[in-house]
């Protein structure tokens, strides 16, 4: 599995920079994913889902990384069910590269949740 030592978000994952672990529920996803509170939230939930496999960004996704990708979602899905957030809804988010604000260059899926959040994005 490609990690690089120089990633933060690798780093996290492997448990090498704390980070407040959010449990996914599911062991296969588990295995392949990283769930943590961000570390500036910007709702009263706001949890970071990330791939244990480091990938920069969604631009270098590949074919291979369908299920991957799959298993991104639904962890964030589990994750919301157990806060409470599918009736009243949540947010899923993935910046990439610059325009859309990406500051850390490993694939992140943010979960935001617990307020009315306004639409469009700034
Ligand atoms: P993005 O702007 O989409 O790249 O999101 C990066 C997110 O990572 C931001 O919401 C940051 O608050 C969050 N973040 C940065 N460093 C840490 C960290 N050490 N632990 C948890 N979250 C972090
Ligand atoms: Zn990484």
């Amino acid at each position: 599995m490609a990690a690089s030592g120089q990633c933060l978000f690798c780093r996290i994952a492997a448990g090498q920079i704390p980070s407040k672990t959010v449990a996914i529920g599911d062991p296969d996803l588990d295995r392949a994913l990283y769930a943590f509170e961000d570390i500036q939230p910007r709702a009263p939930h706001h949890v970071l889902v990330v791939p244990r496999e480091h990938i920069a960004t969604l631009n270098d996704l590949k074919q291979d990384h369908a299920l991957l990708a799959g298993q991104l979602v639904l962890a964030a899905r589990a994750i919301a069910a157990a806060r409470g957030l599918s009736g009243p809804g949540y947010r899923l988010v993935l910046n990439c590269n610059a325009d859309a604000g990406q500051s850390v260059f490993h694939v992140h899926l943010h979960l935001l949740g617990g307020r009315v959040l306004g639409w469009p994005p700034g």
